[in-house]
């Protein structure tokens, strides 16, 4: 889950990271308000899930409450990346020496929490990677130990942060250090980390996404969730406790198991086809489960055949059979389905499946095909 600017903000000054949090607004009136409280010259900034907002003119400075106010009417409303902007950051606008690149991210190259510096802040970090990458430095940090001291002097002198700040740039790292492990983050990023002009080190723009898995034992970050952003079928998905991924494809597919997902998916692609998401419906997934699958694949337009394949386990073939066929019955849209059942009681569901007029396979390359080739004739 991605957190807003303003939420990751929250959360890092709870660990001590210096910096101006501000207040939101959704009107200019409301902005106009939160500029009139700070008293001083303030940044407007676009509260959306992308990065670049400041080249798609979601941030800007402004002198005065007035124009704070007109500055809001300019970016709430805006598209930015295909985001509308709703809410914006009033804060502080700070005077800007130097600006620094600092994140965490959990490297699953190094199975360690790394840390990514660069001196060349505000940018991207994908474009300093391409074009000057030796700007980069990349410590995994030890996994039980955790951020030594040592390892903090090292990125400071890397950053070349002035010595006066060194101190405070070690509460910065311990502060990001701590965010990122105790949300059970995927990703801490200060982008500018800033040397202001009297000397003050600040973080400017932060970003935080957790760990979706870990989130039940953070009940007041799950409240940070920004429902405007998702995708209706992804909160639907969440709600009845189906992983679920929406892609591109047309292949719409239900299988019980991340792993026999993947495969799937997989063979659909060397089949010739374009899954159109991941989906595990898990274990022992009853009816109620199947017809939300079913609503939340059909919701995507570009879905034109469903690909259905589940193993028997504990879960009886029959039973799932059952459960399709009820299921599909009560759809609003429909399209083709090829069903690949195995295991316990795969034999006994062929004949419901048959009579209810889904397209059966036997393995899974066959299935694969089918669904392909089901696509095609719908095209
Ligand atoms: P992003 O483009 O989505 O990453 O948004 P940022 O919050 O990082 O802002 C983009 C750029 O706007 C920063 O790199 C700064 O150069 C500039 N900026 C942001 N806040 C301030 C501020 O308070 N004062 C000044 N002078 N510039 C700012
Ligand atoms: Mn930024």
């Amino acid at each position: 889950m991605k957190l807003q600017e303003y939420r990751s903000k929250e959360i890092l000054e709870r660990h001590g990271v210096p910096l101006l949090a501000g207040t939101t607004a959704t009107t200019p009136d409301e902005a106009r308000e939160a500029a009139r409280a700070i008293g001083g010259p303030v940044v407007v900034k676009a509260q959306v899930l992308v990065g670049g907002r400041g080249k798609a003119g979601g941030v800007k400075l402004a002198a005065t409450p007035d124009e704070a106010a007109e500055k809001a009417r300019e970016i709430i409303g805006l598209d930015i990346k295909g985001t509308t902007v709703k809410t914006v950051l009033i804060a502080p606008a700070a005077d800007i020496a130097h600006e620094y690149y600092l994140g965490l991210i959990l490297d699953r190259a190094t199975k360690a929490i790394t840390v990514i510096a660069s001196a060349e802040g505000g940018v991207e970090i994908e474009e300093t990677a391409k074009t000057n990458p030796e700007a980069i430095l990349r410590l995994p940090l030890h996994p039980l130990i955790g951020l030594q001291e040592h390892e903090t002097r090292r990125i400071g002198f890397f950053l070349g942060i002035p010595a006066e700040l060194r101190k405070d740039f070690a509460k910065v790292m311990r502060g990001l250090y701590a965010a990122f492990v105790e949300s059970d983050a995927d990703l801490a990023e200060i982008n500018p980390l800033v040397v202001t002009d009297d000397g003050q080190l600040l973080a400017l723009d932060a970003k935080i996404v957790l760990d979706d898995s870990a989130l039940p034992r953070h009940p007041d970050l799950e409240e940070m969730r920004d429902l405007n952003e998702e995708e209706p079928s992804e909160i639907a998905a969440r709600e009845a406790g189906i992983s679920f991924i929406k892609l591109d494809g047309s292949i719409g597919c239900m299988v019980n198991g991340a792993g026999l997902a993947m495969t799937t998916m997989d063979l659909v692609k060397l089949a010739g086809g374009e899954p159109a998401n991941f989906l595990d419906i898990g274990g022992g997934a009853k009816q109620d489960k199947v017809t939300a699958a079913f609503k939340i694949i059909l919701d995507d337009p570009n879905v034109k055949a469903i690909l259905i394949n589940i193993f028997g386990g504990i879960t009886r073939g029959d039973e799932v059979a059952r459960g399709i066929v009820e299921a599909r019955s009560n759809l609003e849209r429909d399209v083709p389905m090829v069903v690949r059942i195995v295991g316990t009681n795969s034999e006994e569901a062929k004949p419901i499946l048959a009579e209810a007029n889904l397209i059966t396979a036997d393995s899974l390359d066959d299935a694969a095909a089918k669904a392909v080739a089901a696509v095609r004739g719908a095209a």
